[in-house]
């Protein structure tokens, strides 16, 4: 599976990006293959996970449904340019 460590240029937008002023769905626009669903899954991760507010912990049960793709309140919609999630978290 790919990781964003692997890209280091979404890892600078991952940490550029605050986390606390994200709304309930994002788009994310950019040229195909540069890796959009995997920062959308590490926003939406990172956002979902019950023990931590800066990263995932991979260890919770809701990073443990997120790896398995059954999170119930992630939902991603992807076509070549433009990826849409949804992250509902539990404020
Ligand atoms: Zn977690």
């Amino acid at each position: 599976m790919s990781s964003l460590e692997n890209f280091p240029w979404l890892n600078k937008a991952f940490l550029n990006t605050n986390l606390l002023t994200l709304p309930h769905s994002s788009l994310i626009e950019g040229s195909k293959g540069l890796g959009k669903s995997i920062l959308a899954s590490k926003i939406a991760k990172t956002l979902l996970c019950s023990e931590s507010s800066t990263s995932s912990c991979d260890s919770c049960h809701s990073c443990n449904l997120f790896d398995q793709s059954t999170h119930p309140d992630f939902f991603i919609n992807e076509d070549d340019s433009k990826i849409y999630f949804h992250h509902k978290r539990n404020d």
